[in-house]
């Protein structure tokens, strides 16, 4: 048995689904929506599904949607990408993640990353031959540091991988840090991997700006992007990477012997969505931002201390700051057997035996009343550990 994942429970999100389920607990923890995102995309799946062909899509995805993730891009986020060269499409972002480690790194290469990260990250690292170095992030601002990258930096460094919008902590990195960080990387000749699963989830008006947007990054960025969080259905598993042609070549190897392609219908489908009119998309994010600010005013409301929350489906408690002296794991623990609602623990997101980080995430893409639930139930959580 592989080591790396001998050593490995099963994650975070599948421990607290699974108690949420067995005790009956309200589900704030693993991410996804309680109803289904985007219906006119489900149903453009539905069509397809019997009208067109369910056979092996091509290798490198269908060049509708590869035209239509070049365009989305295009209009979003001021790209030009060359559909039939700087586009490859995978079966969701993770897949996206293992083909591009797969395909960019040697074993001993360095790969940076910024905890607390996605759980995903360091396994990945590691099966495809990396040694994960990890720069520690701390709350309330969540930023790296030019000293913190001085130290992390090796001449061993291969690339770094990173999210942005990020989660857990949903901050976006500004253009100041990305300059920061370009410096670095082209001095070492890294690549950026960017995980920007979160690009159309950012609230307040910001804009998100992505590995892509780096001129600096040229020739060193890969992009992944996930239909999952644009529309809300995060059970579909498509996702994009773009690049230069060269890496995207030699990341569509690794694609090629990993899932080979995606199901055609979904991606017949992702391309009828990408081509909706802006406004589709500016309704989804404003009413995830409505319930944003109901859980944030309602934990706030019971003495809550909550911290920013710039992008993704997430909202962090800070739980020195609301007066609970419990670590986070065992808040979550005590939270779903005790008062039944279902969080996740930021130390999940770092390696063990790191430092303490008590700090809890909650998934607000619920509805109204599920939230009122929550809200509730956390009240009642800060009577019994305050
Ligand atoms: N991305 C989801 C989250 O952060 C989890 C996905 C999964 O369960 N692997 O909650």
């Amino acid at each position: 048995m592989n080591p790396i994942y001998a050593a490995l429970g099963t994650t975070i999100f599948t421990t607290m689904s699974g108690l949420a389920t067995e005790l009956g607990a309200i589900n704030l923890g693993q991410g996804f929506p309680e109803t289904d995102g985007f219906p006119e995309v489900r149903a453009d799946a539905a069509r397809a599904v019997m009208a067109d062909s369910n056979q092996y899509a091509p290798m490198k995805g269908t060049a509708a949607l590869r035209d239509a993730v070049a365009g989305f891009y295009g209009r979003t986020q001021g790209l030009s990408l060359d559909p039939a060269r700087e586009v490859l499409i995978t079966s969701g972002a993770t897949e996206a993640l293992a083909a591009a480690l797969f395909a960019l790194i040697s074993p001993g290469d360095e790969v940076i990353v910024f905890e607390p990260m996605y759980d995903a990250y360091a396994p990945l690292i590691e099966r495809a031959g990396g040694v994960v170095v990890r720069i520690r992030l701390s709350p309330p601002d969540w930023r790296f540091t030019e000293g913190q990258l001085t130290a992390a930096f090796s001449p061993r460094t291969k690339a770094v991988l990173l999210t942005t919008p990020n989660n857990p902590t949903t901050r976006l990195i500004s253009r100041e840090h990305w300059a920061l960080l370009a410096r670095f990387c082209a001095q070492h000749q890294a690549y950026v991997i960017s995980d920007e699963v979160w690009e159309q989830v950012v609230f307040d008006g910001v804009r998100h700006v992505g590995v892509l947007n780096v001129p600096e990054l040229t020739g060193l960025g890969v992009k992944i992007g996930s239909a999952g969080k644009i529309f809300a259905l995060t059970g579909w598993k498509v996702g994009f990477v773009c690049a230069s042609e060269a890496l995207v070549t030699q990341i569509a190897k690794a694609h090629q012997f990993l899932t080979f392609a995606t199901p055609p219908m979904l991606q017949t489908a992702v391309a009828f969505g990408l081509n909706l009119p802006d406004a589709r998309f500016s309704d989804a994010v404003a009413e995830l931002q409505r319930s944003r600010d109901l859980l944030m005013a309602g934990l706030e409301a019971e003495g809550f201390c909550t911290l920013p929350a710039e992008g993704t489906y997430f909202l962090n408690i800070d739980l020195p700051e609301s007066g609970i002296a419990l670590s986070a794991t065992d808040f979550a623990l005590r939270a779903v057997r005790e008062v039944g609602v279902a969080t996740i623990p930021l130390e999940a997101f770092c390696a063990s035996g790191g430092l303490p980080l008590p700090v809890v995430r909650l998934c607000f893409a619920k509805s109204d009343a599920t939230l009122q639930r929550g809200i509730e139930a956390l009240k009642r959580a800060r009577r019994l550990f305050v």
